[in-house]
């Protein structure tokens, strides 16, 4: 059940022409999957629906730039005032994507949480980078740029895979993973929820089909406003044999669905929160 045996059963996929991504693999909600022909055959594009799933994009944004900036600036060894240049940038990257994000999605009354929201993060990575830099310093004055990016940022951000060897898209982007192997990150806002724990199954398959190293431990990382400010939270666990092959029976299923090019059947029972409500239902 590793991705470097891709071209062997169970891993082997129906098509190498439909690829799919991880998330719509491991998050479609629809019991006909009806929601992934929507997504492909009406919409064409993957777009931000709500204004909940606007709200981890710009999270995830300002997670992955301000570590990316915070390595630019180790290297540069521009480390003054660090924490409120990262803080502005943070700010910066909220404004631009609510600008972009506003063009399909209606974000009034939401647009203030986000940018509260967005602040907290921003201060809380900042205030993290420059306390980690500042405890490697410390210990290993002598340290040079290389040194300080290795220990200060053991892991690859928004780490891009090649996943067509599974039937996955050629540009997938897992949001962190450890530099040395073995574990896979991603972060979320919201509740915890089951599919989750299958993405990161779908991300480390994929991992080890394109750099074939073994991927055992899944992080996902949640972020949310609690009463007292943010509440981050890590669920850790091992990536088993079953997540991948739920992940896998799933990935068939919707590959099959698209191979057969037939409107799947609107389902008996829809959950309340699907997305897709309009297209099914009219209104
Ligand atoms: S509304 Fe029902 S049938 Fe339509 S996509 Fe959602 S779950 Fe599927």
């Amino acid at each position: 059940m590793r991705g470097w045996n891709w071209h062997q059963s169970p891993l082997k996929p129906y098509s190498y022409e439909i690829l799919l991504s991880v998330w719509e693999i491991a998050s479609r909600i629809c019991p006909t999957n009806r929601d992934v022909w929507i997504r492909r055959k009406v919409l064409k594009k993957s777009i931000p629906t709500t204004p909940y799933i606007a709200k981890g994009i710009v999270i995830h944004r300002i997670i992955a730039s301000l570590f990316k900036e915070a390595k630019k600036n180790v290297y540069l060894g521009q480390l003054d005032s660090l924490r409120d240049r990262l803080i502005s940038k943070g700010m910066s990257i909220v404004e631009d994507e609510l600008g972009s994000m506003s063009k399909y999605v209606d974000l009034k009354g939401f647009s203030d949480e986000i940018r509260e929201f967005g602040k907290e993060i921003s201060k809380y990575v900042a205030v993290s980078i420059e306390n980690k830099i500042m405890e490697v310093r410390s210990k290993y004055p002598f340290i040079d740029e290389e040194g300080l990016v290795n220990l200060v940022f053991p892991f690859a951000i928004e780490l891009i895979i090649d996943g067509r060897f599974l039937g996955l898209s050629s540009y997938l982007r897992a949001d962190a993973s450890w530099v040395f192997g073995g574990l896979v990150y991603d972060i979320k806002t919201g509740y915890k929820l089951k599919w989750h724990k299958l993405q990161l199954a779908g991300y480390a398959l994929a991992i080890e089909s394109f750099y074939e190293r073994p991927v055992d431990i899944g992080v996902v990382i949640y972020v949310n406003r609690g009463l007292q400010g943010l509440k981050i939270e890590k669920e850790i666990f091992p990536i088993t044999d079953d997540l991948r092959s739920k992940f896998l029976e799933l990935r068939d299923e919707l590959q099959m669905m698209l191979i057969k090019d037939k409107e799947p059947p609107i389902a008996s029972n829809c959950p309340k929160y699907c997305l897709f409500r309009k297209y099914c239902y009219g209104g």
